[in-house]
């Protein structure tokens, strides 16, 4: 067997593998962005510097291990509470395990939560298939918030709403209902993926927690997941200790698309509102279509809180088929051809599905409608997908 040449003080091959190419140093300026930092082990100094580090990390923001975040993801958490208006970030893979972290973080066993009626339907089945079990009782309230304050318990700790709500963007009086929460001394919590943080900010009108699923607008390219969960101060530690206790974390790898996401935010949902409000302006006087849900549309239920409390819409436009069925609403969104079927949305191309309104929502009744067609309008040529969307529907009256 060959032997490696060495003199007596240098490492071998093993352990140099191991200690080479740790470091890079170069001279010159920095790049733009953050590194993308991999890592599980985090190095100290010292055994002193190791143990303060570990005093500290319940409270602050310190590296020091990969499941409690990398350079990387802090990078991100910056940018999203700087978004959002709140103290400080957590990362989670999913919005959905963004959702239930809060969940776990802020109620016990015996405790009561309030929920929206027209919340993202995932969370009814977080509820009766972990809350309920756990003996958290929970009660859906009226999309609009009209019926919150007579659905408050003593045992109520926790409010949730989501505004505009899913699939016709119902909107509710966030600063009203943060105090009848807090009057109860309950938490307001709100879902924020349709407002982004640009186009709606419940911090600032009096929630407490603010969810986002960055797998929409902030990822934005439809290529990551992730969910994030921003807090006021007071709000912060229940939730800071409770991701720790739980080892959730996120890879910096995700952190960094999702962080690129976001530095063109506000351009391509600038680019989002135009064009979804063409299509539904367009919508709004087609003779197949009954109703055009957007809360930037005049006749929209919740128009005046959305001109009050958002700085703008995004790419979402639902609208309801006049005198169709089912079975045609899905030939129709079957024969688009620049519309992709799919039910996630926010990244720049668009999409189209059927949804059921009615069987997510237990306050309201939705069975008269007609079908409803939700659209996420992208980037391409609005005037291309108008004419998509009028050859099905002209298909539709034949
Ligand atoms: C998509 C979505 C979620 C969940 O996000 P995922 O990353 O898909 O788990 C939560 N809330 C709303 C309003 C959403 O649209």
């Amino acid at each position: 067997m060959p032997r490696e040449p060495r003199d007596s003080h240098s490492p071998r091959l093993a352990t140099r593998l191991v200690k080479g190419g740790t470091s890079t140093p170069v001279d010159g300026g920095r790049a733009v962005n953050p590194s993308v930092v991999r890592a599980s082990t985090v190095l100290f100094d010292t055994m002193a510097d190791m143990n303060d580090a570990r005093r500290r990390r319940g409270t602050e923001r310190l590296f020091t291990y990969g499941a409690r975040g990398n350079p990387t993801a802090f990078a991100l958490e910056d940018v999203v509470a700087e978004l959002e208006g709140g103290y400080r970030t957590r990362l989670f893979p999913t919005g959905l395990a963004a959702i239930a972290m809060v969940f776990l973080a802020y109620l016990r066993p015996g405790d009561h939560a309030l929920i929206s009626d027209c919340v993202y339907q995932p969370l009814r089945h977080f509820v009766s298939t972990f809350l309920e079990p756990w003996g958290v009782s929970v009660t859906y309230f009226r999309a609009d918030g009209s019926d919150a304050a007579s659905r408050m318990t003593p045992d109520t700790r926790l409010v949730y709403a989501e505004c505009p709500g899913s699939l016709v963007y119902e909107m509710c009086d966030l600063p009203a209902l943060a105090e009848i929460a807090h009057r109860h001394e309950a938490l307001l919590v709100a879902d924020n993926t349709w407002g982004s943080g640009l186009q709606y900010r419940p911090l600032t009108l009096g929630a407490d927690v603010s969810i986002m699923a960055a797998t929409k607008y902030l990822g934005g390219h439809s290529d990551v997941m992730m969910g994030t969960v921003t807090t006021t101060e007071a709000a912060w530690q229940r939730l800071a200790t409770m991701s720790d206790a739980q080892g959730a974390a996120v890879s910096p790898d995700d952190a960094y698309l999702v962080l690129r996401g976001t530095r063109t935010l506000k351009a391509r949902l600038t680019m989002h509102e135009r064009h979804a409000l063409e299509i539904a302006h367009w919508l709004t006087a087609h003779r197949t279509v009954a109703r055009v849900f957007c809360p930037a549309l005049p006749d929209h239920p919740g128009h005046a809180l959305w001109q009050r409390d958002c700085t703008g819409t995004n790419g979402l436009v639902s609208f309801e088929l006049a005198n169709a069925s089912n079975e045609a609403a899905e030939r129709f969104v079957d024969g688009l051809s620049l519309f992709g079927i799919g039910a996630s949305w926010g990244g720049f191309e668009s999409l189209a599905t059927v949804v059921n309104v009615a069987k997510t929502r237990t306050r309201e009744d939705w069975h008269d409608a007609g079908p409803i067609v939700r659209l996420h309008v992208g980037l391409e040529d609005p005037r291309d997908l108008i004419a998509d969307l009028s050859n099905g529907l002209d298909a539709l009256e034949a």
